[in-house]
């Protein structure tokens, strides 16, 4: 069976008024479905263009990304982003901030807010749902982003550093938490962060980039073996 993604050598540069930026170089990797890959580099080696390529917001220059053995542009498979900042709207409550994006896609069916509703009442937010954002922690904040990006059942979860704006003591408690969320609901995601210690505890495969343009230094399994 075909990966659920593949990158092969994809490369891509930024075309500025002042001259090329090149910030991907012979990117490949493949994802199998249910795994969790972390994609670890320094600032600005290009992790996000990783993460933009594969939600199809840019087009690779060079090489190609397939989707279930299929080109990134014929691929039907749904993709959820989430990002840095939760992006939350203030003069919405939670419940109405997790529904956004079923809204808008004009999917409020009986089903999908079913599951909406023991997604809240599984990872703790169901005392939430009528508070505004403004009124919750850090950590429940990118929950309820969490929340609202599950809610879509992507079949391939893109998190792009989404504990970097928590203090470092919530953000251990913040990604167990995501973590395990994650694990719980079998989701397919790939984890960009620059926290190396934060990519090893989260995932199943650390893929470690070099600064730019970035190229795979290299791709470490973690396994623990909680036997010895
Ligand atoms: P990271 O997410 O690892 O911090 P990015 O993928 O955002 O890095 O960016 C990689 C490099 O490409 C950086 O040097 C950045 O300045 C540059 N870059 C990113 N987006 C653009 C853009 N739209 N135009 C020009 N340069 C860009
Ligand atoms: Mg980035």
């Amino acid at each position: 069976m075909p990966a659920l993604l593949e990158l092969d050598h994809v490369g891509l540069s930024y075309h500025t008024l002042s001259g090329e930026i090149q910030a991907l170089s012979q990117i490949s990797f493949s994802v199998q479905e249910g795994e969790f890959v972390s994609l670890v580099g320094p600032s600005g080696c290009g992790k996000s263009t990783v993460l933009n390529l594969i939600a199809g917001l840019l087009i690779p220059e060079q090489g190609q990304i397939t989707m279930q053995g299929l080109p990134r542009e014929h691929s039907v498979l749904s993709v959820g982003y989430m990002l840095q900042k939760d992006h939350l709207l203030e003069w919405r409550t939670i419940y109405k901030n997790v529904l956004l994006g079923l809204e808008i896609r004009r999917e409020l069916t009986a089903e999908k807010l079913a599951y909406v509703n023991q997604l809240l009442s599984d990872y703790g937010l169901d005392k939430f749902r009528s508070a505004h954002p403004s009124e919750l922690s850090g950590g429940m904040r990118q929950r309820a982003a969490l929340i609202r990006t599950l809610a879509l059942k992507p079949e391939l979860l893109l998190l792009d550093e989404p504990f970097s704006a928590l203090d470092s003591q919530t953000r251990l408690s913040v990604s167990d938490d995501i973590g395990r969320i994650l694990r719980q609901e079998k989701k397919t995601a790939i984890l960009v962060t620059h926290d190396i210690s934060e990519a090893i505890s989260m995932a199943d495969r650390v893929i470690i980039l070099s600064p730019r343009p970035a190229i795979i230094r290299k791709i470490v399994p973690i396994c623990f073996d909680l036997e010895n």
